[in-house]
């Protein structure tokens, strides 16, 4: 196969890691800018101009799409897809899963748990927001926040009307969320390939921090899941129509609850947390599906 992983920096571990796996099994793998891939339409027949030539000996695509270029990057994606190239992440499932609040209707709807989560367009009405949720302290997400920025913890209900009204008044929307207090700082990820957890790890917040993402300064272990954690992220991603996914969930009182289903989970924690070969396991998936 002739593997494209698109990707805007080709020393990215993951698109290293992607790289090494796919010629390890034989294949040809190539690095893809998708934000400098020009897009031809015309009747019928779907083009991608690339660095000087047409790319029409491409079999599939690994697509690592940032946030910041979610748009482009998904009009490329779906130009593969349109030129009948099988791609790791379907477009469709990829713009779904930038959007965090179609996101969490996608996953109310399967049926898996969640945190409550109320959203609405800059209410006046501040205290019925917070008390759905439970009351202080709560958690407050930017909608556009990533990485673990953007995400407070409002202690007391005063904090969180003043952080909900400085949002506002930026015309930043923010959603309020249930605080989870006995998941202690930690969450899991479950690294779901072709409909199988092929790894999962559990990360911990630093001393003192509710946030475990590893960007804010988390450290990460090999975990193995409970059934109920399996069968939620497994749900999670088969809703989301993902391929290649990322299942965040906490681990509450309740049973597994699903923070967010990333699209382009990095390879770098999850595998030196697990020492699994998480890279062999996409491209063993696009063996399958080419
Ligand atoms: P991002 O997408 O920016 O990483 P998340 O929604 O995943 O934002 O939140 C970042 C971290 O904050 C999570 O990994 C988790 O540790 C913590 N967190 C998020 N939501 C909650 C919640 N409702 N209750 C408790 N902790 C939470």
């Amino acid at each position: 196969m002739k593997i494209a992983i698109l990707s805007r920096n080709s020393s990215l571990y993951s698109t290293q890691r992607l790289v090494e796996a796919a010629e390890k099994l034989g294949h040809k793998a190539i690095i893809v800018d998708h934000l400098k891939c020009t897009i031809e339409l015309e009747k019928k027949s779907p083009r991608i101009f690339y660095q000087g030539e047409y790319l029409d000996d491409i079999d599939a695509v690994i697509p690592r799409i940032g946030a910041t270029v979610t748009f482009y990057g998904t009009a490329v994606v779906r130009q593969f897809e349109m030129m009948n190239i099988f791609s790791a992440v379907a477009s469709q499932a990829l713009i779904n899963s930038r959007d965090k609040l179609r996101s969490l209707q996608i996953l109310a709807a399967s049926g898996v748990g969640l945190p409550k989560t109320v959203f609405t367009n800059y209410t006046k009405d501040i205290d019925h927001v917070i008390e759905s949720v439970g009351g202080a302290p709560l958690i407050l997400k930017l909608l556009e926040g990533t990485q673990g920025l953007g995400v407070v913890l409002a202690e007391t209900k005063n904090a969180a009307n003043s952080v909900i009204e400085a949002f506002n008044g930026l015309k930043a929307r923010v959603i309020a969320q249930q605080f989870i207090k006995e998941s202690g700082g930690a969450d899991i990820r479950a690294f779901v390939v072709d409909g199988r957890v092929v790894g999962a790890m559990k990360r911990q917040g630093k001393e003192g921090e509710f946030r475990s993402n590893l960007h804010r300064g988390g450290s990460a272990e090999l975990i193995e899941l409970s059934n109920e954690e399996e069968l939620t992220a497994l749900k999670a991603t088969k809703a989301m129509g993902l391929g290649v996914a990322g299942v965040d969930m906490l681990q509450s009182n309740n049973g597994p609850l699903v923070l967010e289903v990333n699209s382009s989970p990095g390879l770098e924690g999850i595998e030196s947390a697990t020492n699994i070969d998480i890279a062999k396991e996409i491209i063993k998936y696009l063996e399958r599906n080419v």
